[in-house]
């Protein structure tokens, strides 16, 4: 059977309308996995019982005539959500083996709204990277071209979303990890405001910059999932406590009027000529469906990769002490004494790239660097927040690319930290800021998607999709595929 969906709107209508079961489509997607996912490697866990069985009850509602926008549509998690009795790696040798005894919020709110799981999407170890090759279980290629990754860290829900095997996944974005790869892979990918989604049960990486959201075909299908994953949580001292605006609904306001503000500085050097083209093109057609471009500045902005790469590995050096083959994960074999324990389990558990973090945050984090390397990027950190707040009283949004470069290829910044870091040059000031950003395809350059990234006011979520969506009626990258694509 082959089902083309353009949205979860027509599997929706199909679902409601008894045109196909949740079973069916449930089956669809996993024999496409099993068909295809041994060559993209974007999946970890596949659940095929378990998405069986919840499909197989989600039919008896259906048939009793319950209604819900997600009942019944097949998602993937990142496997960074800790889902009860099911394995939750983190990419991590380290957490190989773990089932968690409970369900993230977000993953619970989503299976609330009766979304099925098919299983959970590999990922760089604890979040850690930009292009999906520092997984323990292995790289993830890009479904548009599988010499090329990605992107990182939620490289296996970009690729399973892409590559047709699933309809949408679930993300987390510390530093770009939902957009980068959304950009990568043709999708929409939105990081909301910091503290929008909660954070329980998401392993950390970096917990003032962590946050997770969709990755999605689209921004009408990125809004429906968004809606169900946001909200208040007690459980998380972070998560904001204002109500979620209903985003599937506010995506359909015009965009007349709207000011986007363009930072020139951003588009000089080291962007590729195709984005630039790509750029130019989406201002156009913005301007056409009534918004203005104001010229801005992000006075900062050229320090928040540097800022970034102290904060972020000063929060993962303290996050991950808690792995230390006591508790639970990885335990090395026949440990001499406790410190041997923690040696050498830290030593097998962790990659080459986690270990470098801890390394570098350990170090900023030192009695002698502290004030030098900590404080004084948080110092640029709060600098780089308050160009953003400023520029929002002239501007609703700001429209940059998400990435330098369309996706690069395997291998090909591997032996060069510093230049897969700087990869991340215009997605991580958002996490900083904490501000709501979305990545969308606005192009293509020798077959492979460009994205672009608006960047809006705290809780601002809704103009973002909106402007999106509006786009996304005049576009059609959005509904490009990869060969092999059903
Ligand atoms: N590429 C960035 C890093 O490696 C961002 C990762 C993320 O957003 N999780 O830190």
């Amino acid at each position: 059977m082959s089902i083309e969906f353009d949205s979860i709107q027509t599997l929706r209508e199909a679902l409601d309308g008894k045109a196909i079961s949740a079973t069916e489509l449930t089956k669809h997607f996993l024999s496409r996995i099993d068909q295809l996912d041994p060559s993209l490697n974007s999946y970890i866990t596949v659940e095929h019982e378990r998405a069986l069985s919840t499909a197989a009850a989600i039919d008896k509602k259906l048939m009793a005539g319950e209604r819900a926008t997600l009942l019944g549509i097949p998602i993937a998690e990142k496997d960074i959500f800790c889902t009860e009795g099911v394995r939750t790696t983190a990419g991590s040798k380290m957490l190989a083996e773990y089932r968690p005894p409970f369900d993230s919020t977000a993953t619970a709110n989503l299976a609330a709204a009766g979304v099925i799981r098919l299983g959970k999407c590999n990922l760089d170890e604890f979040a850690m990277g930009s292009s999906n090759e520092n997984s323990y279980f292995g790289a993830v290629k890009n479904p548009w071209n599988q010499e090329r990754v990605p992107g990182g860290s939620s490289g296996g829900s970009a690729a399973a979303v892409a590559g047709g095997l699933c309809v949408a996944a679930t993300g987390t974005d510390t530093g770009g990890s939902i957009r980068q790869p959304s950009a990568f892979c043709g999708l929409t990918g939105i990081k909301p405001t910091y503290g929008r989604v909660s954070r329980w049960g998401m392993i950390a990486f970096a917990s003032s910059l962590d946050q997770a959201g969709p990755m999605a075909r689209s921004a009408a299908d990125a809004a429906l999932l968004l809606e169900a994953m946001a909200g208040p949580d007690e459980k998380d001292s972070s998560c904001l406590t204002v109500s979620v605006d209903p985003y599937s609904t506010l995506i359909r306001q015009p965009l007349e009027g709207m000011r986007i503000g363009i930072v020139r500085s951003l588009l000089a050097e080291g962007l590729s000529e195709s984005i630039a083209e790509a750029f130019e093109d989406c201002r156009k057609g913005l301007e056409k469906l009534g918004a203005t471009f104001v010229e801005i500045e992000l006075m900062h902005h050229h320090h928040s990769v540097g800022a970034y790469y102290v904060i972020a590995p000063a929060e993962a050096s303290a996050n991950l002490a808690r792995y230390d083959g006591v508790r639970f994960g990885y335990r090395c074999e026949d440990p001499a004494d406790l410190q041997d324990l923690y040696l050498r389990s830290r030593n097998e558990g962790f990659g080459d790239e986690v270990k470098r973090r801890i390394l570098v945050g350990t170090f900023a984090l030192s009695a002698g660097y502290y004030d030098a390397y900590y404080k004084q990027a948080q110092r640029v950190r709060r600098l780089i927040q308050g160009d953003f707040l400023q520029a929002f009283d002239q501007v609703d949004m700001i429209l940059t690319p998400t990435t330098p470069t369309t996706a690069f290829s395997l291998g090909e910044n591997t032996e060069d930290p510093v230049a897969m870091y700087l990869q991340d040059i215009y997605t991580i000031s958002a996490n900083l800021a904490g501000l709501p950003a979305i990545s969308f395809p606005a192009g293509m350059s020798l077959g492979l998607p460009i994205g672009l990234q608006l960047v809006g006011p705290h809780l601002k979520e809704a103009t973002l999709l909106s402007c999106v969506h509006q786009f996304q009626q005049v576009t059609d990258w959005h509904h490009q595929h990869p060969r092999n694509w059903a």
